[in-house]
């Protein structure tokens, strides 16, 4: 399958990891837009929110529990820290494969563009 985050999974293209087990990636993102940027990917290939069904949807849950562990283990905890998952096009979703992002580090507005 032609997926980045696949291969970054399967060790085909390397990634700066933060964390990882049996069931997620947590790793830097390539292009930080923020001071703290991390991605946090489920391993199984999940193309988007869209694509969530009961029968995996527990990984979200999983995903967000370690999302607090990492989000306290860069101290963004009490500075304050965005999380964000863009889904289809109008969102600007680009990697098709569900991914949250960690934003932290900065202040940030609200809405975004
Ligand atoms: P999206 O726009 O789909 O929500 O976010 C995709 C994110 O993946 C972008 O922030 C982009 O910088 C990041 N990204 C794309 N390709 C790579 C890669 O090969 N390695 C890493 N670490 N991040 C990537
Ligand atoms: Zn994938």
């Amino acid at each position: 399958m032609d997926c980045i985050f696949c291969k970054i999974v399967d060790g085909a293209i390397p990634a700066k990891k933060v964390y990882e087990d049996e069931k997620i990636l947590a790793f830097y993102d390539i292009s930080p837009a923020a001071p703290v940027h991390i991605l946090v990917i489920p391993k199984e290939h999940i193309e988007s929110v869209v694509d969530l069904r009961k029968e995996n949807v527990e990984i979200v849950s999983y995903i967000f529990e370690k999302i607090r562990t990492i989000a306290k283990d860069f101290n963004l905890d009490e500075s304050g820290f965005r999380v964000v998952t863009n889904c289809g096009d109008d969102a600007g979703q680009t990697v098709k494969h569900l991914h949250f992002h960690i934003l932290g580090g900065r202040t940030m507005q609200w809405p975004p563009g």
